[in-house]
């Protein structure tokens, strides 16, 4: 029988292995750690969740790790923030009697400045979710260079949650990667073709069946509180660009609500529901059955019986009264051999609520966290240069206009044309999601944190009030500046983080800042007498007189 000796564990690790009380290998950890050692290959692991597979990588990772060297080398990609908490406290006990190998769990929701620090400070082994990965990597605070090892957990789950582009992105920017290890319970499409992408002959093993029942629907739950049901179901339709669903309501009123709301919003939706008469229902059927719409509002007894091809989503907006009825709703996706998702809002009086249809339908929901403002851009982003590379230009006339294109855009360079298009199309999210809030709730102090998100986030006077300086700047919306890119714009000059800062007031002509005490001297040598468009920055402490007060 395997130990974990002779798989070629070093000495270090197996002292905490027995003090934890791993005796013996599970069958992937048997399988997969002799390989992952070699450090070079690129794998695949297929095994249902509870099999082990966070010591099948964290153990050879935590061997190859070469700790006299102060930098990143392994990233740990996983879905949502509690299992980036899990993997690194797993990580934490494995290396327990092995010294100074430093891991650190990297997630949204909380602040960046605290995370950015500890990486500063010095780590080996980075476990994160895209999302804030992502944001790291734009703000520059982490170094990918040594990046040798990438490892994807909870793959299948990834994708269903839309993170295929930014798994992608990732893979981009690590490009000294020498190995790449996936980990899923599930072989979709979709991951087969990430593997072809940036995987070199992977080395592959299943361990165990696959997991089979159920797998063309995936049960999640976003988590919020009942206000903010509605700004959640917008971001997980913003977050699903393409998106082609259903979303339940409980009652006609909400059903004829929400789709007020959501037309006002300028979302292309209908409502199906009982006050309908036949001839408005049969139209509302038509279009979405051409998918010239794409979302529907329906309530469960207008919905009944629809049988419409390739439906990705059903949204339980409120969880039905009678759990029977979740099957029926969520059985309108995932038909004829194609996935789909079947998603659920609740609050957390619902959730014993989720546990009963759990049992009844005899699969695990997962808890997803309900993407940040930030994450919502950037996927939109992603899909609308999809979208952009994908046009068909085959049968337009536009071969006409080139001679003209190109006179007009002679001296402007590709990447400028690129972030017109974008700006374009995108500034419309940037703006909405500026300032968004973080719909998740979190720990015990849920409300409380809630709370002080939408605090900080609008800029509010929150804990840090008195404690700020108010900076005048020589810079606003004439400047061609909104809020967002003008905010991106000073924390890109100063390095300071968005945490540092207090509320931004824009104007034509000018603006003012909101630093936190101890950074405003960073920020004002950062800017002043700095260069932006041929203009020189001024920039200084508006209470001192060098800004207009505001009356
Ligand atoms: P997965 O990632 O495959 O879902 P985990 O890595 O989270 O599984 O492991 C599931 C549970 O099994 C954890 O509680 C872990 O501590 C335990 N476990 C893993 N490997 C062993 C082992 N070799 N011996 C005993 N327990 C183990
Ligand atoms: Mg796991």
């Amino acid at each position: 029988m395997a130990t974990f000796e002779s798989l070629g564990i070093e000495e270090g690790l197996l002292q905490s292995l027995q003090q934890i009380g791993f005796q013996t290998p599970t069958p992937i950890q048997e399988q997969a750690i002799p390989v992952l050692l070699q450090g070079t290959k690129d794998f695949i692991g297929l095994a249902q969740t509870g099999t082990g597979k966070t010591a099948a990588f964290g153990l050879p990772l935590l061997q190859l790790i070469d700790k006299s060297f102060p930098s990143p080398q392994a990233l740990i990609i996983c879905p949502t923030r509690e299992l980036c908490l899990q993997i690194a406290n797993d990580l934490e006990a494995f290396k327990q009697k092995k010294e100074n190998v430093h891991v650190t769990a990297v997630y949204g929701g909380t602040a960046i400045s605290q995370q950015i620090r500890e990486i500063k400070r010095g780590t080996h082994i980075v476990a994160a979710t895209p999302g804030r990965l992502i944001d790291l990597i734009e703000r520059k605070a982490i170094n990918l260079e040594d990046i040798h090892y990438v490892v994807l957990d909870e793959a299948d789950e990834m994708l269903n949650m839309g993170f295929k582009d930014d798994i992608e992105f990732i893979l981009k920017e690590t490009p000294n990667r020498q190995s790449t290890w996936l980990f899923s319970a599930t072989m979709p499409k979709e991951i087969r073709q990430v593997s072809k992408r940036y995987m070199e002959n992977p080395f592959e093993i299943t361990v165990g069946k696959a997991n089979s029942a159920n797998t063309n629907i995936a049960h999640q739950y976003y988590q919020t509180q009942h206000v903010n049901r509605y700004e959640t179901l917008k971001r997980i339709i913003d977050f699903n660009p393409g998106m082609y669903g259903i979303v339940f309501t409980r009652t006609k009123a909400d059903a004829q609500h929400i789709t007020e709301q959501l037309i006002r919003e300028g979302y292309d939706i209908e409502a199906l529901h009982g006050d309908l008469t036949q001839a408005q229902r049969d139209k509302v059927m038509a279009r979405f059955r051409e998918k010239s719409l794409e979302l529907l509002i329906a309530t469960d007894v207008a919905a009944r019986g629809i049988d419409v091809q390739g439906i990705t989503h059903v949204i339980n907006y409120e969880l039905p009264d009678d759990t029977e009825v979740y099957t029926h709703r969520s059985g309108r996706t995932g038909r004829a051999g194609l996935s789909g998702i079947s998603i659920s809002i609740v609050t957390p009086k619902e959730v014993y609520r989720l546990r009963q249809i759990e049992k009844l339908i005899n699969t695990k929901f997962n808890k997803i966290d309900i993407p940040s403002g930030k994450d919502v851009c950037r996927k939109q982003f992603f899909h609308f240069i999809d979208k952009m590379l994908k046009a068909d230009i085959s049968h337009g006339e536009y071969e006409a206009y080139v001679p003209v294109l190109e006179e007009k855009f002679e001296n402007i360079s590709k990447e400028e044309v690129l972030q017109r298009v974008a700006a374009l199309e995108f500034d419309r999210f940037l703006k909405y999601y500026e300032n968004s809030v973080d719909l998740n709730l979190r720990g015990g102090d849920d409300r409380k944190g809630a709370r002080a998100a939408e605090r900080s986030s609008r800029g509010g006077r929150g804990a840090g009030n008195g404690q700020y300086q108010r900076l005048f700047v020589n810079l606003g919306t004439k400047d061609g500046f909104y809020k967002a890119s003008f905010l991106q714009f000073i924390l890109d000059m100063s390095r300071l983080s968005k945490d540092n800062l207090g509320r931004i007031d824009m104007k034509e002509m000018n603006s003012w800042v909101e630093v936190d005490a101890a950074s405003a001297r960073i920020m004002i040598k950062a800017l002043d007498g700095k260069n932006y468009r041929g203009r020189r920055i001024r920039m200084n402490d508006a209470e001192s007189g060098g800004g207009r007060r505001r009356g």
